[in-house]
């Protein structure tokens, strides 16, 4: 069968490889995107879909330029502007109006991110989607990587994106290895209302049993994110609601009041994983691929779409030839802030779970420090937001003209 050439072939189209296609496509590069299933998001009748990830400012500005931003209807997002984390009886608490803010982030379901991001790309000339695209091989040669299609063309390309999700095929073909931490822990998550209507406030308790968090959605209720041991995670979902809202009205203290109702409960596992190496020969890793994290942070994404902001600034003068010293660049700069964050998000979980609640109180204290310390705070916001130094360049800067005519470029505008 024929064979098809790119400049680079993203294989996952989730929200971070999608975003990844876009600015690599925004660089007039020929992109494939190579999905096993294709997105399709009907807004759930009334309701919003429980995968919903915190977005920072920085991230925010990433999706802008790819012109999957301005795609999602606005209706469907909530910024916050407060944000607290309460652990033992001390807390720390921000408010985007003292850091120069207008937001700190906004809650945002996953599916109708991906989906933004699809009619980008599908509005883009350059970028050819292969979905439903089931690959059967690839080979990684030193200047070429050739993909096969199941019943389809080889797709041909000088670099291949590896962002096919935290248990990645491709990863785990290109030999790369991975360290693993399975917390026994699940995250118990879904809808619930509250006395007062929850108005752009993200506010987290570290419980007993571990982080619990309350995060806004645009019709005045709540995500709740409550991480805990698997086995109580799963008997909690079975609860009759007025059981599981008196359970949590236990644990929780939020300036919202008592939850008063709850919507449908989902249970999910909690796997740290880190790649050891990002890059192989012209393939290179992103998003969960490279990495996932507790999310007692809400960072996961976020650092996906780092990643793929990071790999259109290195390659933003690769020319087709031999890209090595652009990704090893691209490596040394993910694998370091991600081992930075997710080695500190893990070693907050962990502390939290020390015996007679001590670490609790061990943590409630720095946050009363951090509340105090205002070089600190800034410090903390400005990484937490996605806009420290260490960011890309796009995550730094309001979009600007050109950025903003790559966006529409990316969106085929
Ligand atoms: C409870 C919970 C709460 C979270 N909260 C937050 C938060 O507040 N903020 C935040 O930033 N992050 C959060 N995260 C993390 C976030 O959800 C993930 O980091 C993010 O969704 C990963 O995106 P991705 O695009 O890298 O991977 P995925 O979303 O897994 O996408 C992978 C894509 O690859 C495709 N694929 C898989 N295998 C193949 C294959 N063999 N061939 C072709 N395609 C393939 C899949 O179909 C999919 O489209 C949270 C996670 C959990 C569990």
């Amino acid at each position: 069968m024929a064979s098809l050439d790119f400049d680079v072939i993203v294989v996952g189209g989730g929200v971070a490889g999608a975003a990844c296609a876009a600015l690599l496509a925004a660089q007039n590069r020929r992109v494939a995107v190579v999905d096993a299933r294709r997105p399709s998001f009907q807004a759930p009748d009334g309701d919003y879909d429980p995968r919903v990830v915190a977005i920072s400012p920085g991230s925010r500005r990433v999706l802008q330029a790819t012109g999957g931003w301005n795609r999602v209807d606005p209706a469907r997002l909530a910024p916050y502007q407060r944000m607290e984390v309460h652990s033992a009886s001390l807390q720390v608490a921000f408010a985007a109006v003292e850091h120069g803010l207008d937001e700190l982030g906004w809650i945002a379901e996953i599916p109708a991110l991906q989906a933004g991001l699809w009619e980008a790309l599908e509005n883009t000339e350059r970028v050819q989607l292969f979905a439903p695209g089931v690959w059967e091989r690839v080979e990684l040669a030193r200047n070429l990587v050739r993909l096969q299609l199941a019943n389809g063309p080889q797709l041909r390309a000088g670099l291949a994106v590896a962002a096919d999700g935290a248990r990645s095929r491709l990863r785990q073909l290109a030999g790369i290895e991975v360290d693993e931490w399975h917390y026994n822990q699940k995250a118990l998550i879904g809808p619930i209302t509250t006395e007062r209507a929850n108005t752009g406030l993200a506010w987290q308790r570290f419980t007993e049993h571990g982080p619990l968090a309350l995060l806004p959605l645009p019709d005045g209720r709540s995500s709740i994110v409550w991480s805990q041991p698997a086995a109580r995670s799963d008997r909690l979902r079975e609860l009759a609601p007025e059981d599981f809202i008196a359970e949590i009205n236990r644990h929780q203290d939020s300036p919202l009041g008592d939850v008063t109702a709850v919507g449908t409960l989902h249970t999910l596992p909690l796997v740290r994983r880190r790649a050891r190496r990002l890059v192989q020969d012209r393939l290179v890793l992103l998003g969960d691929a490279a990495r996932s994290v507790h999310p007692l942070a809400g960072q996961g994404l976020n650092l996906g779409l780092t990643d793929a902001a990071a790999l259109a600034e290195v390659l933003e003068d690769w020319t087709g030839d031999d890209p090595a010293l652009a990704l090893k660049r691209y490596q040394r700069w993910r694998l370091s802030q991600s081992t930075l964050i997710g080695g500190g998000i893990h070693a907050i979980n962990e502390v939290v779970r020390a015996p007679a609640g001590l670490g609790r109180h061990v943590l409630g204290l720095s946050f009363g420090i951090a509340d105090r310390l205002w070089p600190l705070r800034e410090r903390f916001v400005a990484q937490a937001c996605g806009i420290d130094s260490d960011s890309p360049r796009l995550a730094r800067t309001a979009p600007t003209l050109s950025s903003r005519k790559a966006g529409a470029a990316a969106a085929g505008r």
